[in-house]
């Protein structure tokens, strides 16, 4: 095994450790509990006898087959995620009993957990940062002028308008946020070791950033739903 230019081995669980950009996976081969064949750690099922196999710890690219990358396309994860769902429904496993059953339905939860993480672009992005061994920066209030003004407006914002009219600006802020990381993170992903400072704290400050803006964003909506229509 050649280790990873990519940064220092980060503790996980095993299988998730490759620490490679894409593709190849490190984890090791276990025997199928049925027939006792290796079997690979992201098969959902044992391509000797069939038998359904219980999820092991993958990060959530490999568990939905994708690339590991910021900018993934959603529509290909939506695909993937149907297409192995479907072939781990657990309905399809009813003839072999009890256990196969109750592996599919784990494997069909892990596989909606991975969904649910990719499609949110900041669990995306946390799930990214921490397989390159990047670590999340501290969101600084007063560091970023312009979120600590957004944050004062909101707070003096009284009517519909003004709320609506904060919540495009940040919406507009969070797209660009968004844009900005999927070159942030290619950034990382193909630099050079040692690389210090790490490259990844360009992605890391993105993401807090955006994480911040969401927050505001998720309270302008929250105080628009609250709204009741002015009294006639
Ligand atoms: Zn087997």
């Amino acid at each position: 095994m050649t280790s990873s230019k990519s940064g220092p081995p980060k503790s996980g669980p095993p299988g998730s450790s490759s620490g490679g950009i894409s593709g190849t996976i490190a984890g090791d081969l276990e025997p199928c509990g049925t027939c006792g064949r290796s079997v690979a750690p992201r098969a959902l099922f044992c391509h000797a006898c069939g038998a359904a196999q219980p999820p092991r710890p993958l990060d959530p690219f490999t568990r939905l087959g994708l690339e590991r990358r910021f900018d993934i396309d959603l529509e290909q994860l939506s695909k993937q995620h149907a297409g192995f769902t479907r072939a781990m429904d657990p309905e399809r496993f009813a003839a072999r009993g009890p256990r196969q059953q109750a592996n599919a339905k784990a494997q069909a939860d892990a596989l909606h957990e991975a969904y649910e993480v990719l499609r949110d672009p900041i669990r995306r992005a946390h799930a990214l940062l921490d397989l390159i061994g990047g670590t999340p920066a501290i969101g600084d209030e007063d560091g970023d002028e312009e979120i600590a003004d957004l944050a004062a407006r909101l707070a003096r914002a009284d009517d519909v308008l003004e709320l609506d009219r904060i919540g495009l600006d940040l919406n507009q802020r969070v797209e660009a946020c968004i844009k900005y990381l999927a070159p942030a993170f290619r950034k990382a992903q193909t630099a050079a070791a040692p690389d210090i400072p790490p490259v990844s704290d360009g992605a890391a400050r993105i993401l807090a950033r955006l994480e911040r803006l969401e927050a505001l964003a998720a309270e302008v909506r929250s105080r628009r739903a609250a709204r009741t229509p002015p009294r006639p």
